[in-house]
């Protein structure tokens, strides 16, 4: 009897046993846990056993080739795609997408220390009694702002909500007309005065407000008079707007405090950079007399996601001593990155932040060794600030540029790490300037496997 070719191939296919200690299949095991590859390497097996049946499979080769990477999107489209890391060469430092900022290596190298165990989060380790959650970063971001009291909460958002509750709930918040902004992911201003429950009084127009229509909306039910930095828009032209000190002035004047909505976390103003020029730090608003300051720990601070209050004492307590702050307290995750970026700006260290503006001839030679990695171009690009931050003021400098951009950047995408760029007139365009220098090597390795598959692809 003449050997049946395709029970020839059925009886090669491997034992599920044999594909599960496949590199994949052990990674996806640790994901998803062993019962469930094992019923999708299973599934898998007898598909391709029907299309070997139907005439209709590929070189064994390259079936048993493929089976991995379709068992794992298979359980990935079940069950999810883990959080992978990501290296990001958009050029935008704040990629909101992408995880805003990336904490500095030396503070997540720490982290899991103080994550496997318990922690003295709320203890004092001498008394041994309670302490506040809180006290260790409300000390540091009273020593970098100069502020008598501050709080931290689990977002900018949060903090402002906060606020708004306990000093302005049922009352008035006087604003002017162009600070009603769209932060962005649809955060508006005036919508989350309103679900916090405080009526906005708008003043001035789009373009101007003065002192005088802030002064004009004040009556017997002002409770806050609160001014916005849209970090994520400027005006210019014929426009005017009122300086903290100037509003802070007329607040102690009409006894109504002040809150400034700073937005991006900037606490000290540090290395005259033209990005940030007209944007006020925590430092300076405290110093101004604001009576409380608000921003965002994964911007500019370079920290976790998380909201910064600071200000007056009695404004910071009456916000901590509110019923709503135990909603918004941040985890042990949080306040130990925090606590660690503080820590940080305290010593003066450099933060991923800086990488933005590199030392010209260190930044040259990471793209020169690139480069010849990659058989890329060095041309000229805009990198940003982003997270709403200097939207109008690119920070130019060297770039990688790629022939090739979409395929190119799905297979980049689709690598190990992903690597994320952006392409432009037609070339896909990769910013070292996001990408941390330790990361350099496993980038150029990744986009260079990308290129490989391509020209396979392509025979
Ligand atoms: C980013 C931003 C917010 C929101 O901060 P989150 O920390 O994301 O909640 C609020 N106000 C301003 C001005 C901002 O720039």
């Amino acid at each position: 009897m003449a050997a049946d070719p395709q029970s020839d191939l059925l009886r090669e296919l491997p034992a599920v046993d044999a594909l599960l200690r496949d590199a994949d299949l052990v990674r996806a095991q640790e994901l998803y846990g062993r019962g469930l590859v094992r019923v999708q390497v299973r599934r898998e097996l007898d598909g391709l056993r029907e299309r070997i049946r139907a005439g209709d499979a590929g070189s064994l080769d390259e079936e048993l080739a493929a089976q991995p990477r379709r068992v794992v999107r298979a359980l990935e489209e079940e069950f999810g795609a883990p959080l992978r890391r990501v290296l990001n060469a958009t050029g935008i430092l704040l990629h909101t997408n992408l995880g805003r900022a990336p904490l500095p290596r030396a503070i997540a190298r720490r982290l899991p220390l103080l994550l496997d165990a318990y922690c003295d989060l709320e203890f004092d380790l001498d008394s041994g009694s309670r302490l506040d959650r809180n006290h260790r970063s409300a000390r540091l971001l009273e020593a970098l702002t100069g502020a008598p009291a501050a709080l931290v909460v689990n977002n900018n958002a949060a903090a402002m909500v906060l606020v708004l509750k306990a000093w302005a709930l049922g009352r008035e918040v006087v604003v002017s007309r162009g600070e009603l902004v769209e932060i962005g992911g649809s955060f508006r201003i005036p919508e989350l005065l309103e679900s916090a429950g405080v009526r906005l009084v708008e003043v001035g127009t789009t373009n101007r407000t003065t002192v005088a229509d802030y002064e004009g909306a004040i009556g017997p039910d002002t409770a806050l008079l609160l001014k916005v930095y849209p970090s994520n828009y400027r005006q210019s032209g014929y426009v005017a707007s009122v300086t903290p000190g100037d509003l802070v002035e007329l607040g102690r004047r009409r006894k109504v405090p002040v809150l400034v909505d700073e937005g991006s976390g900037l606490l000290r103003v540090g290395p005259e950079r033209e990005q940030l020029k007209g944007h006020p730090s925590l430092e300076q608003l405290v110093a101004a007399g604001c009576h409380l300051a608000c921003g965002s720990g994964d911007k500019l601070l370079g920290g976790p996601q998380a909201g910064i209050l600071v200000g007056e004492e009695v404004f910071v307590d009456r916000c901590r001593s509110h019923p709503l702050y135990r909603a918004l307290r941040p985890d042990r995750t949080v306040l130990a990155a925090l606590e660690g970026v503080l820590r940080l700006h305290l010593a003066g260290e450099a933060l991923p932040l800086d990488r933005l503006w590199p030392d010209p001839e260190s930044h040259r030679r990471r793209l020169e060794a690139a480069a010849a990695g990659l058989g890329a171009e060095i041309v000229t690009a805009d990198a940003f600030l982003g997270g709403g931050s200097a939207p109008d003021r690119p920070v130019s400098g060297q770039v990688l540029a790629l022939p090739d951009s979409a395929e190119l950047a799905a297979q980049m995408r689709a690598g190990t790490p992903p690597v994320v760029g952006y392409s432009k007139g037609g070339r896909m365009i990769l910013d070292l300037r996001t990408v941390d220098p330790e990361d350099d090597a496993s980038l150029i390795a990744a986009a260079a496997a990308a290129q490989r598959r391509i020209g396979q692809a392509r025979g």
